[in-house]
């Protein structure tokens, strides 16, 4: 299908009025172009590009928090030493994202809202706490990330919703975070399995700790399993082997050409216990 309407708009206002008039946004393309044109899915009728609108753009982290703007790009973000410090696991995310040229193209608006179950960014951001503003011409609201998904390729949002922002709550003192991925290849290529992790530490014990699954369900989730073997606990090899299975038990994953399920159950173990590692090392740190 080709596509009969193409509009750049300047404002979000020019951008909601497009959706209720039954566009789709594309911001980067890089999943919304390049798919149509490998012949994955076809192209909408009608599209509104948002390059353009100013209020969409800016990475800002301050004491109480990050705020992304839908159109933050994968290498700003990466490329941002507070986000490296004090939100490694997003930074962790958006460096593996594709090659240079996508990292560059990509944005974090639509890697959340293509809902990928192998997408980078939701699994850090959901153990950051992350919460996304949808706006439509009736109004905004604010849900939890992790209420945003609902299957591949599906979220909550409305057709006529647009992704404003991304908001992480700071963490709190002695928090380390990790994305890991089992990958064929550096560059260009998705997660087979990814985990993400994030960790508090107090004198020694473990008083927090979020744990995400990628390419291992429908939707990137949260595993409240492997959380509760940590927490409590000293975050020794015993605890962190058994949030890992904890990760494997939850898991769902598919067969394709990248793993069969079994494979990737066996790898999400792995996986989940050296992304517990790695945040677990940068908490001490
Ligand atoms: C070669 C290559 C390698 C890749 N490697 C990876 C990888 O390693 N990891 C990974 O996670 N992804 C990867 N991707 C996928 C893609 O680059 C990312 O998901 C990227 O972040 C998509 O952003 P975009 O701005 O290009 O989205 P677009 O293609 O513009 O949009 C994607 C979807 O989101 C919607 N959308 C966009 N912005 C908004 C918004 N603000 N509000 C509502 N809906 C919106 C669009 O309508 C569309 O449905 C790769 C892509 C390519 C081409």
């Amino acid at each position: 299908m080709s596509v009969s309407s193409y509009v750049t708009a300047g404002s979000v206002d020019d951008v909601l009025a497009a959706l209720a008039g039954g566009a789709r946004p594309v911001a980067g393309g890089t999943d919304l172009v390049v798919g149509a044109r490998s012949g994955k899915s076809s192209l909408p009728e009608s599209l509104v590009a948002i390059h353009r609108v100013a209020e969409l753009r800016g990475v800002r982290v301050s004491a109480d928090g990050l705020r992304l703007g839908a159109l933050a790009s994968h290498e700003a973000i990466c490329e941002n030493e507070e986000i490296q410090a004090r939100y490694s696991a997003l930074a962790d995310a958006c460096t593996i994202v594709g090659s240079h040229a996508t990292r560059a193209q990509g944005t974090i608006g639509g890697n959340l809202m293509n809902a990928s179950p192998a997408m980078e960014t939701g699994g850090p951001l959901i153990c950051l706490g992350a919460t996304v503003t949808l706006r439509s011409a009736a109004g905004e609201r604010t849900i939890g990330l992790a209420d945003l998904f609902t299957g591949p390729g599906k979220t909550v949002a409305e057709p006529g919703e647009l992704l404003i922002s991304v908001d992480v709550p700071a963490p709190a003192a002695g928090t380390g975070s990790a994305y890991l991925r089992l990958e064929y290849r550096r560059q260009m290529e998705i997660a087979v399995v990814g985990a993400s992790a994030l960790v508090t530490v107090d004198g020694g014990k473990v008083t927090d700790a979020r744990i995400a699954m990628t390419a291992l369900a429908p939707t990137i989730r949260h595993v409240p399993e492997a959380e509760a073997a940590l927490i409590g606990s000293d975050g020794g090899p015993a605890a962190i082997e058994a949030a890992g299975e904890a990760v494997a038990a939850a898991s769902s994953p598919i067969s394709d050409v990248r793993g069969s399920a079994g494979y990737r159950r066996a790898m999400a173990a792995v996986i989940a216990g050296r992304a517990i590692e790695q945040a677990l090392a940068r908490a001490r740190a």
